[in-house]
């Protein structure tokens, strides 16, 4: 253990605290941000947020990209262009922060949880597959729930820590059974599968620029798709839903206040152009953690995806078994050093303990083994 803190000190270069991910501010963030203020143009409108759409679509390679306050509000968003209504259901994975469940919530939809695949710790096609052939029928071309008679209007997997999930082949799986994909891309801004960036498989991605990402704006996220009629309807529902006039105020239906200020925009601009050199950092980082981990026949640090390239925004390892966690957690946080055990399960919060779910039997084996280790780019 003292080790594995000592390895972690010299990574860092510090005997200080080392906190899991810290930002980094080391290009134009200062600048674009003065400039942003001497504007004026610090709120709803702005060239940063027009600029940062572009450039940030440009990017994932997608057609549109509409900038919003956060990624819980772009998920949300998403699920209602994706049109989940009040009483629908839509699948996920147990594995996941708690915004995924919430959004799908917001929707008055309920969450119905299939499993993790071991090696991307993101949904698993095969589970998916089983759960829906076994349970759902189509219906005027709809997948209904024969236990619930309800519509399963949306399937949202995400990409755990950055790593890609098999995300082709639940794309197809989702086809064959008219489900609409929305995909969790909030933590894997830089991360391709097969070549084609996450969250551009889907009828709409969501990323998150929170202060714990891989780039932020504090706090921000985005939409992207390749459908124009969703673009427009994603601006606009995330603007109040205002007609364009110059000065009479309509609003044609009920919509949020969700857009990106520009001020939060200028600061991710800046951001994007460090990408790069983010990405970069943190590849080097896995590969010393990684060669450093061999040593320990029962500590893995886990590894991109075949056919995959991550964008090792969370480095994390698999232990043996719960104690050998419970110890490595417990001797770092106490030492200096900061580590986190992955997420409790959505399917075990109260909230959404009585959602309907598959066998969890991966999900559960990584909830009791997976720790993050600190992994802030280094400069
Ligand atoms: C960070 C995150 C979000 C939400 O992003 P916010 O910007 O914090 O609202 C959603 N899903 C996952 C998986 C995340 O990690």
């Amino acid at each position: 253990m003292q080790k594995i803190v000592n390895f972690i000190q010299t990574l860092y270069n510090t005997k200080e605290f080392i906190p899991l991910h810290e930002p980094k501010f080391i290009g134009n963030e200062k600048k674009y941000l003065n400039e942003c203020i001497d504007s004026t143009f610090v709120s709803s409108v702005g060239k940063f947020v027009d600029r940062f759409e572009e450039e940030f679509a440009a990017y994932v390679g997608s057609k549109y990209a509409v900038a919003v306050v956060n990624g819980t509000a772009a998920l949300h968003v998403s699920l209602r262009l994706a049109e989940v209504q009040e009483g629908d259901e839509v699948i996920t994975q147990p594995l996941t922060f708690v915004a995924t469940c919430n959004a799908i919530s917001y929707c008055g939809a309920k969450s119905i949880f299939v499993d993790v695949d071991l090696d991307s710790m993101g949904m698993s096609p095969q589970s998916l597959e089983n759960f829906l052939e076994k349970n759902c029928e189509i219906q005027d071309n709809q997948c209904i729930n024969k236990a619930t008679k309800k519509v399963i209007r949306a399937c949202v997997p995400m990409h755990t820590f950055g790593h890609p999930c098999k995300i082709d082949e639940i794309q197809k799986i989702c086809e064959t059974w008219h489900i609409t994909l929305v995909e969790d891309a909030a933590e894997s801004l830089g991360s391709f599968y097969k070549n084609k960036h996450t969250g551009t498989f889907g009828k709409l991605g969501a990323f998150s620029f929170n202060g714990n990402k891989i780039i932020t704006s504090g706090g921000g996220g985005v939409i992207v798709t390749d459908d124009e009629v969703l673009a427009k309807k994603a601006k606009h529902l995330t603007t109040t839903a205002k007609l364009p006039h110059d000065y009479e105020y309509i609003h044609d239906i009920v919509a949020y206040n969700y857009r990106m200020p520009n001020l939060n925009a200028s600061l991710l601009v800046a951001q994007m152009e460090e990408l790069e050199k983010f990405l970069a950092s943190k590849r080097s980082l896995t590969e010393e953690y990684t060669n450093f981990f061999t040593q320990f026949d029962d500590i893995n640090l886990i590894q991109e995806p075949h056919g995959t390239r991550s964008n090792y925004w969370l480095q994390a390892v698999l232990l043996k078994d719960k104690e050998n966690r419970d110890a490595l957690l417990h001797y770092t946080n106490e030492n200096g050093v900061m580590t986190r055990p992955i997420w409790k399960l959505m399917s075990e919060l109260e909230m959404f303990r009585d959602c309907q779910k598959t066998d969890l039997s991966n999900a559960e084996y990584l909830q009791e083994r997976v720790v993050n280790l600190p992994s802030s780019v280094r400069l």
